[in-house]
């Protein structure tokens, strides 16, 4: 690589607007390229399920930086260009729009995909939500109904949910799981969530799916239930989860695992190559495995990391993931990886919907999920990082000082 090398970045979405920013910060003196298939600039993607759904922030307030901020940076922003293939042997992109791109340093940070229902019809009003353009579509879509139906009980479409209830509309979610939120949350927060929900007036119907979509004039009038039942609807958000957009790197025939593509402990998928974000499966030097997580501030501190990476020596990154969902007055906040745990201690009180939730296993402390809580979060990553072993009961007390605890471990 050249003195002033060129790092391209592909996707000008939460990772990738972290690089650039990071790589100026870092006093990076090459040129910086960062192309979006997007028309817009980079913006704020968790207001859409919340803030801008519920329109109390206009779409100028989800920009993330003013737009001349790039130009005075010197950040080149390709906007509205999508990357079509990737080419390792000459290290150059292809644009759909004809023309290439060559590259000395290349970020892939391309997100993810709004999985659909094979059998839904694409209709006016059945959406996805991933977009600014899906967001802006889905608030004029719900202001204007009546009864909102969302498909997914995940967070977006928990989200959604909570957001429609806000808005004062019926809203209707179905889930195939026994649980809503069961596949990140496990059993006992997706009973606590299947509870707050109805109890905000979610109609929330577990262990069923959509077996009819009944259709007129271009728009789902109605759906027909795996239980026999008929409901009329307004619209539907189809929020079954995403699947990461890693066409890019197979093109350079990077490793894929864990639903994403294989990158080392400093984020690099190959020499001069990274990945972040939502398809980064990154070796995490403090799990010792592979972790994938589809949350915003992964991405954004993934993209600071491989930023210092690039401006100086590749390091390992070492930031434990963190992700927050808010849904009507909770604010749930989720530290780490729970995959692995033998044990859970919980601190406070469940009904009162302020408490937390330690997962551990031979004592470390892999993950705490907070809900209303997040200061126990804040004061658990150092305890994290460093493996601390911690007495169960001191977990378990809220009174317990667990900030005093992390400064001295
Ligand atoms: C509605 C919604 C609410 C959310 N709420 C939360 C939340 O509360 N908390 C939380 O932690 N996370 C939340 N998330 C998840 C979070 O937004 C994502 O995990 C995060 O944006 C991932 O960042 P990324 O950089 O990997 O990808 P993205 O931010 O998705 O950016 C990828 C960009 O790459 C572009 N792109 C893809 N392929 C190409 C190509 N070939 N050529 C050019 N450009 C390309 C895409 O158009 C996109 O703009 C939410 C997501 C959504 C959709």
């Amino acid at each position: 690589v050249t003195a002033k090398p060129t790092v391209v970045v592909v996707g000008a979405g939460a990772g990738g607007d972290a690089v650039a920013w990071g790589l100026r910060k870092q006093g990076f003196q090459g040129s910086i390229l960062l192309i979006g298939a997007e028309s817009e600039r980079p913006y704020n993607r968790p207001y859409l399920s919340k803030q801008l759904l519920r329109q109390e922030i206009t779409t100028e307030k989800t920009f993330l930086r003013p737009a001349q901020e790039y130009e005075r940076r010197n950040i080149q922003l390709l906007l509205n260009r999508r990357v079509v293939r990737a080419h390792g042997s000459d290290r150059q992109l292809e644009l759909q729009s004809g023309g290439r791109i060559p590259w000395d340093v290349l970020v892939l940070a391309t997100g993810s995909e709004p999985r659909w229902l094979p059998d839904a019809p694409r209709r006016a009003n059945v959406f996805t939500l991933r977009s600014l353009h899906d967001g802006l579509a889905l608030q004029t879509a719900v202001a204007g109904a009546g009864r909102v139906m969302v498909v997914g009980a995940g967070f977006i479409g928990m989200e959604v949910a909570a957001s429609a209830r806000q808005l004062g509309k019926e809203v209707l979610a179905v889930e195939v799981a026994p649980i809503p939120m069961g596949r990140a949350l496990g059993e006992e927060m997706g009973q606590i969530y299947a509870r707050l929900h109805r109890s905000r007036g979610v109609d929330l119907r577990t262990g069923v799916s959509v077996s009819r979509w009944i259709e007129s004039d271009d728009r789902v009038r109605a759906v027909e239930l795996s239980d026999g039942t008929r409901e009329e609807v307004d619209l539907i958000l189809i929020g079954i989860g995403v699947s990461p957009r890693v066409a890019l790197a197979e093109d350079l025939g990077l490793s894929l695992g864990e639903g994403g593509v294989r990158v080392d402990e400093a984020l690099r998928a190959a020499p001069d190559v990274f990945c972040i974000g939502d398809i980064a499966a990154h070796q995490h030097p403090v799990y010792g495995r592979p972790l994938r997580v589809e949350h915003w501030q992964v991405a954004q501190r993934q993209g600071t990391g491989v930023a210092t990476s690039v401006a100086g020596q590749p390091e390992p990154y070492r930031e434990i993931p963190w992700f927050w969902s808010d849904q009507y007055d909770v604010n749930l906040q989720y530290l780490g990886n729970s995959r692995d745990f033998d044990e859970t201690i919980t601190r406070g009180n469940t009904e009162a919907e302020k408490f937390s939730i330690f997962y551990r296993k031979d004592g470390v402390i892999q993950a705490v999920l907070s809900i209303n809580d997040a200061r126990t979060g804040r004061f658990s990553r150092d305890l994290i990082s460093r493996r601390t072993v911690v007495d169960g009961r001191i977990l378990a007390d809220p009174d317990s000082d667990l900030k005093g605890l992390a400064a001295s471990a």
